[in-house]
């Protein structure tokens, strides 16, 4: 605790860059680390110090606990800001920085194993009056144990690993005949896939949303929600286009779920920024699901709709500052999207398209917001997420962020890979979309969403050509949006 004045980043990519944005605002000094697969990555040139962690593959660079450690120290860094993914949420990272006094920008090690289980999270949020998707509280040891709970809870249930995450250990089981193998299948994956093979049965929610709170919290015990984001357009049960608020929400439910998330996060003396996810049924159930210990890829729609920068307010609490508002003082200004965008192949069932990105010119305007990996051209290296860059539009209303989400995706330029933008655009346009009609089926639903992709072509000068005629000839915000049509026509 105490002033902080340089921070290693032990992340890559967009977030990295993001986290080194707040560290010049606040004129701390920032670090990064790379792999050599990342020499000349944006995060590397961006940052005030560099040092190299390891070969390319993951598990020898970013996730190289021991290398990384070394590089704070001979950095000479007070602090360490994990991002998401990779270390983020290993309780022995934390407990690593407390052991050698370095302040970790992220809650304990005891919280981040509290909540990193999520049978024992589910215990948890049961004693602390927070509702839980029907269930088994255990493990599931036995067949007849798994049966008896099945059938008290109704068919079709998840077999879901403990361990799990990134969307991967979940098997869905639609009766007692397909028990056996479900199970010793899903306990198979999740030992090999997380080391653990410990197995817990849920009620199978058929079409709910995914609704998450942000929550932040001090060394104090004071905590507060930052109100919802909807995350419900996800594809492999990963989110791919998220908005806050989220437009189900009514003002009762958003009091009632805000007052869970933050019990949830009191239950394990949470601090800093944290998120509860939970799941809404049809009749506005909603359940506890999980909690990620971190900032999420999401958070800059909530950053859009509070006008805070939450690296900022996660810098302050490692600071040892208490919440400078309360509850009462935060308000919702507005609408905000999030459209990810991964070197992936929509039209092939999302497969990563990792490559070079020989062109990427990014769209600016009132209320957009581009979150990139990379400046004007680089590298999607193989080795990791495929994500390239976030947009996230503003609007005083969901119509208005439509609308500049609609513009951002139409005036930005990507050649080299297929990319998730035609297919964001093509949401946007939608009439399910335009009328909130969503669930975690929503891709499976909007097969029409797929098409093809057209990648620009590689070489610079034919790019330039392809971006004069579409401007010369269409116009960049002529091109098929329906919803400007269907406007003009109610
Ligand atoms: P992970 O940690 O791998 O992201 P989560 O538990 O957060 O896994 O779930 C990811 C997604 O899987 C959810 O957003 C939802 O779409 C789906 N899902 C998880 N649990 C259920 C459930 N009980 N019923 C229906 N869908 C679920």
């Amino acid at each position: 605790m105490g002033r902080i004045s340089k921070i290693l980043i032990a992340n890559r990519g967009e977030i990295a860059l993001r986290i080194m944005r707040t560290c010049k605002v606040l004129g701390i000094r920032s670090v990064a680390i790379y792999s050599e697969a990342d020499r000349a990555s944006a995060h590397v040139v961006y940052a005030d110090e560099a040092y190299c962690v390891g070969s390319a593959r993951s598990v020898d660079s970013y996730l190289n606990l021991d290398r990384i450690m070394d590089a704070i120290h001979e950095s000479g860094s007070d602090a360490v800001h994990p991002g998401y993914g990779f270390l983020s949420e290993r309780a022995e990272f934390a407990q690593a920085c407390a052991e050698q006094g370095i302040t970790f920008i992220g809650p304990s090690a005891k919280a981040i194993r509290a909540m990193g289980d999520k049978m024992l999270a589910r215990q948890l949020m049961h004693t602390h009056d927070v509702p839980v998707v029907p269930g088994t509280d255990g493990a599931v040891t036995d067949l007849n144990q798994a049966l008896e709970v099945a059938d008290r809870i109704g068919y079709p249930v998840l077999a879901k690993a403990a361990a799990g995450g990134g969307g991967k250990g979940m098997r869905k089981v639609h009766s007692a005949q397909e028990m056996e193998q479900a199970l010793s299948r899903a306990q198979g994956e999740a030992g090999s896939a997380f080391g653990d093979a410990r197995i817990f049965i849920e009620k199978y929610l058929e079409t709910p949303r995914h609704v998450e709170f942000q929550v932040l919290a001090d060394a104090y015990g004071s905590c507060v929600h930052l109100f919802e984001r909807e995350c419900s357009i996800q594809r492999r049960h990963q989110k791919v286009i998220e908005e806050a608020p989220a437009a189900c929400m009514t003002a009762e439910l958003r009091a009632r779920m805000g007052s869970a998330a933050v019990r949830a996060a009191q239950a394990c003396n949470y601090e800093g920024a944290g998120t509860i996810e939970f799941l809404v049924d049809e009749a506005d159930n909603f359940y506890f699901m999980e909690m990620n210990t971190r900032l999420q890829v999401e958070h800059p729609v909530t950053e859009y709709i509070t006008g805070l920068d939450l690296v900022a307010e996660q810098i302050r609490v490692a600071e040892g500052k208490a919440l400078p508002f309360t509850q009462d003082a935060l308000a919702i200004n507005g609408h905000a999207i999030e459209c990810r965008i991964y070197a992936e192949d929509p039209a092939a069932n999302f497969v990563p398209n990792p490559g070079t990105v020989t062109l990427h010119q990014v769209p600016v305007g009132v209320g957009i917001r581009v979150d990139a990996g990379l400046q004007t051209r680089g590298e999607i290296p193989v080795h990791y997420d495929p994500m390239i860059s976030k947009v996230i539009t503003w609007g005083r209303t969901r119509e208005e962020a439509t609308q500049r989400m609609i513009f951002a995706l139409e005036d930005y330029h990507i050649a080299g890979v297929k990319t998730t933008r035609g297919f964001c655009r093509r949401v946007m346009e939608s009439a399910a979309w335009q009328e909130a009609r969503l669930s975690t089926h929503f891709v499976d639903e909007h097969p029409e969403l797929l098409a093809e992709e057209s990648v620009l072509p590689t070489d610079a000068a034919a790019v330039a050509a392809v971006l004069l005629q579409e401007h010369s000839t269409a116009g960049p915000l002529t091109n098929g949006s329906a919803w400007r049509t269907r406007r003009k026509g109610r």
